[in-house]
C-alpha cells in the first residue's frame, strides 16, 4: 500500500433532506462518523443509501442542512477533504486502457509524477500485467479495480463506495475485502453501502440502517450488527 500522506477526517451530516419534487430521498439525516471508522449504509433499494454518499463526496448538495469535515474533532475551515468516489457505475473509459485510464484521471487532478502513480496503483490493484488491455475487455471484477484505483490516485483521506462488491464473484470479492482491510488499517475513513452479510462486512466497524431516507438504526447507538445488515435483504 501507498504511504499515508493524508489528514485523518471525519464527516458531520446535520439535519440533512434532500427532495425530489415531492419526494424525500433524505429526512432529517443527522450523523457524526469519526476519523478512521469503517461505516456501512444498510437498507433497502432507495431507502437513500446512494443519495447520503453522493452528499458526503459533495456530488450532491442536500435540500436543507450541511455536511461538513471534522480534523481532529473540529470543523475543517472552508477546505474540502480529498475523498474517493467508487460509484455503482464504475465510472472508467471502455476504449481507453486501465492504464491510460489512471493516466487521464492523475493528469486531470494534477496529481505529481502520474506515470509513477499509476502504475503503482496498478500493481496495487493486481493489474500490471494487463495495464495495456482496453478496459471494455475487463470483468466486472476487473473495472471495479481499475475504479478503485482511480479513486485511490489523490491519496484520498475518505473513501466512499457504493454497493462496491456487487458483481463480483467469490474471488473478487475476498481480493476487495483484503484492500478495504488495508485502506482500513491505514486510517482512512471509509463508507460503503452493502447488501447483507459477507466477507466485506465483517470489517466493519459501525453499521447504520437507513429506511425511507431516515436513519433508523445505528450500531454506535446500540443497535445490532447483524439485523442491521440483515435489513438489507429484506
Ligand atoms: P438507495 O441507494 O438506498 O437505493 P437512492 O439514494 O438511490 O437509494 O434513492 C433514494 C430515493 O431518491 C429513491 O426513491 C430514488 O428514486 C430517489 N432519487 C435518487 N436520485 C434521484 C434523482 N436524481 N432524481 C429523482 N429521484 C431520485
Amino acid at each position: 500500500m501507498t504511504p499515508t500522506v493524508f489528514s485523518p477526517t471525519g464527516i458531520r451530516f446535520e439535519n440533512i433532506d434532500k427532495r425530489y419534487g415531492g419526494l424525500y430521498a433524505l429526512r432529517r439525516v443527522s450523523l457524526e462518523i469519526s476519523a478512521g471508522e469503517c461505516v456501512v449504509f444498510a437498507g433497502r433499494n432507495g431507502s437513500g443509501k446512494t443519495t447520503l454518499l453522493r452528499i458526503a463526496a459533495c456530488l450532491v448538495r442536500p435540500s436543507s442542512g450541511r455536511v461538513s469535515f471534522l480534523d481532529s474533532g473540529k470543523e475543517r475551515d472552508g477546505t474540502l477533504p480529498r475523498a474517493g468516489f467508487v460509484a455503482h457505475a464504475t465510472m472508467v473509459y471502455d476504449e481507453l486502457t486501465a492504464e491510460e485510464n489512471l493516466l487521464l484521471f492523475a493528469r486531470l487532478q494534477g496529481i505529481a509524477e502520474p506515470a509513477a502513480r499509476a502504475e503503482a496503483l496498478l500493481r496495487e490493484v493486481g493489474l500490471l500485467e494487463r495495464r495495456s488491455s482496453l478496459v471494455r475487455t475487463f470483468s466486472r471484477g476487473m473495472r471495479q479495480r481499475v475504479a478503485i484505483a482511480r479513486a485511490l490516485l489523490n491519496q484520498p483521506a475518505v473513501v466512499l463506495l457504493d454497493e462496491p462488491t456487487t458483481g463480483l464473484d467469490p474471488q473478487g470479492a475476498h481480493w476487495f475485502a483484503e484492500t478495504l482491510r488495508h485502506l482500513r488499517d491505514s486510517g482512512r475513513t471509509i463508507v460503503m453501502s452493502l447488501h447483507g452479510e459477507s466477507e466485506v462486512s465483517t470489517l466493519a466497524t459501525r453499521a447504520i440502517q437507513l429506511d425511507a431516507g431516515a436513519v433508523v438504526a445505528d450500531t454506535r447507538t446500540g443497535a445490532n450488527f447483524r439485523s442491521v445488515l440483515a435489513f438489507a435483504n429484506a
